[in-house]
């Protein structure tokens, strides 16, 4: 029997995760939503200094809001300190992390000693115990790190993913410092610990985490545990081309929400950041997890592209729902102080307006002229609704005030209205938009007016 699946996405709550981090959490959610597995989240925060729970919530709210469930977890590091230190305890006990009680002025020299002699700087062994080796006389007051015993000779090789095989000899890794003076463990450690409890079987990740992967191999093999199946993704770069980062402009991934992208939108977009499927560039979530493996991640780092994420954004509402569009743009809305129903009425305003649409913020403009007062501006007033058709719009109104509200009979009163002015269609059908929609052009008009309460189109053209 083939063992199930297991992933993680274990981001580190420090600063607003963006697109270019949570797109980390989609592949591997993928890989075990497709393959029948379980998706774990982990957040590591034992960098006190820079996380926050502000940026904790930013991560499930993102992930929630893209549909990136997890089966287990949330699991946070600060908790398992416990496990880490019996672990470390164990280690200690069959010589697998040894004391080192060097200080930082002894690691310092050494490191200038290895610079002035042109080697790479690398701890020296000081402390490593071996078989008729004499330690060093502990000195008084001095609280050790552990350190783990790296494997000397040999090397370290996995066949990455995303990278294919990669081989890094054990005389390039010196023995990693695994817990400091005060006990607490650290991180490469830690992730090592998390993996083996949580039974991860892939850990999808970026890339900057690379050079963690040989040292982590090791650990994984010093207690007795075979690592997991790796794949490193290249980075999200922005559109200057440098590393995606909060620091240089990327917004948190709710931003997005809030600006009105889809869920659907948002997978789409940031799955083909990095992952083919021949040359396919919409489709559905259900196709992205019937096609997904680890197979077609790309080599090459993905660049993030605004106009290409509104474009994939708009195919989606295209395909969207609109009862499903209703409720969104209902709460565009009541953003904007207008609260309104996401009915009937609702969902068949987004049918008519949704194809011109890229985000729902865009249809909510569009719907707001149901629901609110418009403000023609005085350039559109000016250009469109001129003395010339004025005896045409006041034709218009008096049989719109008798006809049967619904398009057709519009759509004829329109041309009726024309025909008696000896006018051409778009001379009436703009200055009815400028006057009924505050602007210049909209999709078919009938169709527009018809969704109107007949009275909102009398009085708005009354005011000619
Ligand atoms: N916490 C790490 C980060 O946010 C990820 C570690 C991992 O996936 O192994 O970069």
């Amino acid at each position: 029997m083939m063992t199930q699946i297991r992933t993680r996405f274990a981001p580190s709550p420090t600063g607003f995760i963006h697109l270019g981090n949570i797109r980390s959490a989609l592949y591997p959610w993928a890989f075990a939503r497709a393959n029948g597995g379980v998706f774990i989240l982990r957040i590591e925060d034992t960098d006190l200094e820079r996380s926050s729970q502000a940026a904790v919530d930013v991560i499930l709210e993102g992930m929630q809001w893209l549909g990136l469930d997890h089966d287990e977890g949330p699991y946070y590091q600060m908790q398992r300190m416990d496990r880490y230190k019996e672990v470390l305890g164990q280690m200690l006990e069959q010589g697998l992390v040894y004391r080192c009680y060097m200080s930082s002025a002894e690691l310092d020299a050494l490191r200038e000693r290895q610079m002035a002699a042109k080697e790479k700087p690398r701890y020296d062994g000081t402390w490593r115990p071996e078989p008729g080796k004499t330690l060093p006389p502990v000195p008084e007051g001095v609280q050790p790190v552990l350190r783990f015993r790296n494997p000397v000779g040999g090397s370290v090789v996995w066949e990455d993913k995303v990278k294919g095989r990669i081989e890094i000899s054990n005389d390039e890794l010196d023995d990693l410092v695994i817990a400091r003076p005060d006990g607490t463990p650290t991180y490469n450690f830690c992730v090592v610990v998390d993996d083996i409890d949580m039974g991860i079987t892939h850990v999808v990740r970026g890339d900057d985490h690379v050079n963690n992967t040989p040292r982590q191999i090791n650990i994984f093999r010093a207690l007795g545990k075979e690592p997991p199946v790796y794949a490193h993704l290249p980075t999200v770069l922005n559109e200057q081309g440098e590393k995606m980062s909060k620091r240089n402009g990327a917004k948190a991934v709710t931003q997005y929400r809030d600006e009105g992208y889809l869920a659907d939108g948002v997978v789409n977009y940031l799955a083909r950041l990095g992952w083919s499927h021949g040359d396919d560039e919409i489709f559905t979530r259900e196709q992205f997890l019937q096609w997904f493996n680890l197979d077609h991640l790309g080599k090459s780092a993905g660049q993030f592209d605004e106009a290409k994420l509104r474009w994939v954004n708009g195919q989606h509402i295209k395909m969207a729902d609109d009862g499903m569009l209703a409720g969104l743009v209902a709460e565009q809305l009541a953003k904007r102080g207008v609260q309104v129903q996401a009915d009937a009425r609702l969902a068949a305003l987004c049918g008519l307006f949704k194809d011109r649409c890229a985000t729902t913020v865009e249809l909510a403009d569009w719907i707001s002229m149901y629901f609110v007062d418009v403000e023609p501006s005085a350039e559109d007033l000016e250009a469109h609704v001129t003395e010339a058709v004025k005896p045409a719009l006041a034709t218009l109104r008096e049989k719109l005030t008798t006809v049967a509200w619904e398009k057709g009979a519009i759509q004829q009163a329109i041309k009726d209205s024309i025909a008696a002015h000896g006018l051409k269609m778009p001379q009436l059908a703009i200055p009815v938009r400028v006057l009924v929609c505050g602007r210049a052009q909209t999709p078919s008009i009938d169709a527009v007016l018809a969704a109107f309460d007949q009275k909102v189109v009398l009085d708005r053209l009354q005011s000619v």
